[in-house]
């Protein structure tokens, strides 16, 4: 039986590990870069290390930025006494295009996730405890996806807060998301109508 290169093999394990992204299409992505996309294959290769030498985390909130701040953070106009706390960038750029939310945000990377392994200390949660300390946040927005990764962060998230800074309110975003529905992927009427019906977390 004939095997695929190394290379091939290779690039589909990367490409398969994408998130999104099945064997069957990593394969088939592999095999087009190696035929027809040469073209394709070098923009990829130029663009990956822009990504790499251009991109980086936001030192305050975790989010994607070209500077030390992203744009949020560096904002003198953004409520700062406001933090959303969202699992991804997709999800702040999601909450952004509802124009409804003019606070900050707190990126965490990922979810804890104690059965894959993943606790606190692998999540950006050590800045929020710098942010509480430093004074002057009012709320915290728990805006997470409703699973049991999910809910365990807003837990652990909550009692940080309560522990740090009592006096804080954290809320959560309301009831009926549907569950395992990423914040990336819901609507914005839908986002729109849950950050507005936001409860106290308990
Ligand atoms: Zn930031």
């Amino acid at each position: 039986m004939t095997k695929m290169p190394k290379a091939i093999t290779e690039l589909a394990a990367i490409l398969g590990a994408l998130p999104g992204i099945g064997p069957k299409s990593a394969n088939r992505l592999a095999v087009y870069m190696a035929t027809n996309g040469q073209n394709n294959a070098e923009n990829l290769q130029r663009i990956l290390s822009d990504v790499k030498s251009q991109v980086r985390i936001c030192k305050l909130c975790g989010n994607l930025s070209e500077e030390a701040l992203c744009d949020v953070c560096a904002d003198s106009d953004r409520d700062q006494k406001t933090v959303m706390v969202v699992e991804t960038p997709m999800d702040l750029l999601q909450v952004e295009q509802t124009g409804e939310y003019n606070g900050a945000y707190l990126v965490l990377g990922r979810l804890i996730s104690p059965i894959n392994g993943i606790g606190p200390d692998s999540v950006n949660i050590a800045s929020l405890n710098e942010r509480l300390q430093g004074g002057g946040i009012e709320e915290i927005i728990l805006a997470l996806t409703s699973t049991v990764e999910g809910e365990a962060t807003g837990l652990y998230i909550s009692n940080l807060v309560r522990d740090a800074a009592p006096d804080i309110k954290v809320s959560k975003l309301a009831r009926g998301l549907p569950t395992g529905v990423g914040i990336e992927y819901l609507d914005k009427e839908t986002l729109k109508g849950a950050l507005e019906g936001r409860r106290e977390s308990n």
